[in-house]
């Protein structure tokens, strides 16, 4: 049989290579930091991680996994309801709620698991999901395994929300879905809106966090905090693999029934293993360093500021964003793999992105700011950018 299968396989995968859409792993030999050593010893400005607080190999969290590690082990070898809760897991929980202001949290291995097991369990035949086209690919895959019915409206599209919201009134219960920032072009879900419409057609609401929390409002707490919805909103989902430090591990906090009915039929909860005692003391330690003042985010925001206004007065062309994803538009699918490569032979480190991962024409460089960058670290790539961008007749 394999033989066959072989052939198969591997005819996909030139077609893969010959639309110049595989992907190759790009190895680094350094901690995740503002600048990393990339294989070859060649050391780079990292400007494509989703380490936006710098808190990937912070001294307090490295501290706080490594004590863990010694007192509690390496691993729990056990779902949650069998032997694989600890009281950190519960310590880690609680501090989510207190962070969002929700009633109670159930953690996960990871985001995808969170979304993939947050649909099925709470909704059926009978009920409605409503869902951003633009939603991460967990969400979808999410939908997929439940029964409900699904619609869709066209990103951020409030007119679309609305149609969708008036054929789905012949459905029981009404999910709206919709990703809190989505990571193309950074743009913030108009939760406000969202939330009037959920309000006048009698509708429930999910965010998801993950590019969001930590990162925009005031003080980090998400799109959320930005539209004063906070305890609004019936579930949020969100992932510690980014703001908050990177390792690994999902949740979703939110109302108190919908927890509790999730621990217990969500299924990446029942049949999957518990996250590392380390991984939720780092994780709590995370939320204890943003409680005491909020200096990250304010670095986060004052780079992110000062990064995209340099990169427009020099000429580029930004696409809006109101989160620390900032998308330098190419729109030429080639243009954009050159421009990435050659920054890289500048050493800056950033991700071209082309169809399908954004629509035809719109290829971009995406570049992802954090509070660890130093403004150093800015000038350089700005420069960068100038010197490539001048290179390829961009600007
Ligand atoms: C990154 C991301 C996820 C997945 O998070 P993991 O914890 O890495 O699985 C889910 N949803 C959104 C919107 C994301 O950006």
């Amino acid at each position: 049989m394999y033989k066959s299968f072989q052939t198969h396989l591997s005819e996909q995968l030139s077609e893969i290579r010959n639309n110049g859409l595989y992907k190759n792993e790009r190895i680094i030999t350094s901690p995740q930091n503002a600048v990393i050593r990339v294989a070859g010893g060649k050391e780079v400005i990292n400007f494509c991680a989703n380490n936006y607080l710098g808190l990937s190999n912070h001294p307090a969290l490295k501290k706080a996994a490594t004590q863990i590690l010694d007192e509690r082990g390496y691993g729990m070898s056990s779902v949650r309801f069998i032997c694989g809760t600890q009281d950190l897991h519960k310590t880690l929980e609680k501090t989510i709620s207190d962070y969002f202001g929700t009633e109670d949290t159930i953690l996960y291995a990871a985001c995808f698991d969170a979304n993939g097991g947050v649909f099925e369990p709470l909704l059926s035949e009978e009920d409605a999901i409503i869902s951003d086209a633009l939603n991460h690919a967990s969400i979808i895959d999410g939908v997929r395994l439940c029964k409900a019915q699904r619609y869709r409206y066209a990103n951020a599209d409030m007119e679309d929300l609305e149609e969708q919201l008036k054929k789905a009134q012949a459905q029981r219960f009404r999910l709206i879905v919709t990703d809190g920032v989505f990571s193309m072009d950074g743009n913030v879900a108009p939760l406000d809106k969202i939330h009037a419409l959920a309000e006048k057609y009698n509708a429930m609401i999910l965010v998801d966090e993950s590019h969001s929390a930590g990162v925009v409002g005031k003080t980090g707490g998400g799109v959320t905090e930005i539209y004063d919805l906070r305890g609004e909103i019936e579930i949020i989902t969100g992932t510690l693999g980014k703001a908050f430090g990177g390792a690994i591990g999902g949740f979703t906090t939110g109302r108190k029934e919908i927890i509790d009915l999730l621990r217990q039929r969500s299924r990446p909860y029942l049949f999957s293993n518990s996250i590392p005692p380390m991984v939720a003391a780092a994780g709590i330690k995370a939320f204890e360093i943003l409680k005491e003042d909020n200096s990250l985010q304010d670095k986060l925001h004052s780079n992110t500021d000062y990064f995209i206004s340099q990169m427009k007065a020099a000429g580029f062309d930004i696409k809006p964003t109101q989160s620390a994803i900032c998308a330098v538009m190419l729109y030429d699918a080639k243009l954009s793999q050159d421009v990435a490569a050659r920054l890289s032979d500048e050493g800056i480190y950033v991700t071209g992105f082309y169809y399908p991962v954004v629509p035809k024409g719109q290829a971009r460089i995406r570049v992802q700011l954090s509070a660890a960058h130093q403004t150093a670290h800015l000038d350089k790539c700005i420069e960068a950018f100038i010197k490539v961008g001048k290179e390829f007749g961009v600007i």
